[in-house]
């Protein structure tokens, strides 16, 4: 059984899941290039390293959880990279959200040292891995999904098996992908009734009710005063931000282009957002504050 885990990469995410492992019994060693995400894991219980390599001394599992595919495999391949110096048992979890070639990219290499590896990005945000209720979207073997479960359940609620090697950021970018398209279309339905004297309030439950019904109505409202406790009940701040949405978006791009398949709506979502998110404090915003492209003005 995995006791002992080495995580790589504490940040917005990485910190609070770390947090939970420790909370949920495991021992935990921990790495990141920046010191105040170091030092607050230690106050969350972590045992501080050097270097990701000397983390994952004696580590029965590492769980990643980094910013890009160019960081994920700067960490595990090549000359000095984390699969040169693994113990062949610990298990290679990588829970960051990459290009399903870099995720394949990064397990062939460690099949080919006998080191078990899956890919297992998240849905869920800054607040799902503070309450340890990720959803998990897992690419990999059998074997190497099963080891991880443990692991996965200590950090999230729902564990997800998508299919092969690459195939949980397959899933990730899918959902996502759907999510931008959707929280679009709402935000147009909604202001579309605005422009036409409806309140959005009575609009969002009239269509919540009906066949337009979707998680953005039911759980995310864009316009403001429609919903509390969402982004757009405090000027978008938090939640998932436009810069990340755009990220996941121009992954699903690639994605498409590489299986020639056709995305109309994700490729004009991309565009909308690219619109919308052309100043960096917008990117910082949530991405439902996408309804600020269709307010005008009061009075036009
Ligand atoms: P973040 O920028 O807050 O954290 C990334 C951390 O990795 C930073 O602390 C950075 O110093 C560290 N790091 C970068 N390169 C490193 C290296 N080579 N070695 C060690 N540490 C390194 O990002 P985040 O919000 O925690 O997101 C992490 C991943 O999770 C991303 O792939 C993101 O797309 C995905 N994700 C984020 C959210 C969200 O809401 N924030 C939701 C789902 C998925």
């Amino acid at each position: 059984p995995i006791k002992n885990i080495a995580f790589i990469g504490l940040g917005n995410m990485g910190g609070p899941m770390a947090a939970n492992l420790v909370q949920k019994g495991f021992s935990v060693t921990a790495f990141d290039l920046s010191q105040p995400s170091l030092d607050q894991a230690a106050s969350n219980g972590c045992e501080k390293a050097a270097s990701a390599g000397s983390a994952v001394q004696g580590a029965d599992a590492v769980v990643s959880m980094l910013p890009s595919g160019e960081a994920v495999r700067g960490l595990y391949l090549g000359e000095g990279g984390l699969l040169q110096v693994m113990d062949p048992h610990t298990l290679l979890i990588d829970c960051s959200t990459i290009a399903a070639d870099d995720a394949r990219q990064v397990i062939a290499a460690a099949t080919d040292r006998g080191i078990h590896a899956l890919d297992a990005p998240v849905s869920g945000g800054t607040a799902a891995a503070a309450a340890g209720t990720l959803s998990f979207m897992c690419g990999g073997e059998d074997s190497a999904v099963d080891r991880a479960r443990p692991v996965l359940a200590a950090m999230g609620a729902n564990i997800f098996h998508a299919g092969a090697a690459g195939s949980g950021q397959v899933a990730k970018i899918c959902n996502n992908m759907l999510l931008a398209i959707h929280m679009i279309g709402t935000a147009e339905a909604l202001q579309l009734g605005v422009d036409n004297g409806l309140d959005p309030g009575v609009l969002s439950e009239i269509m919540r009710a009906s066949s337009g019904g979707n998680w953005s109505l039911e759980k995310y409202n864009p316009y403001p005063g429609v919903m509390e406790d969402v982004p757009a009940a405090r000027d978008y701040a938090g939640g998932f931000s436009v810069a990340l949405m755009l990220k996941d978006l121009g992954l699903a791009m690639d994605t498409a282009a590489g299986s020639a398949s056709s995305t109309p709506f994700g490729a004009l979502a991309k565009n909308l957002y690219q619109l919308h998110g052309g100043d960096p404090d917008i990117r910082a915003l949530d991405f439902s504050s996408i309804q600020n492209l269709f307010r005008r003005p009061v009075g036009n």
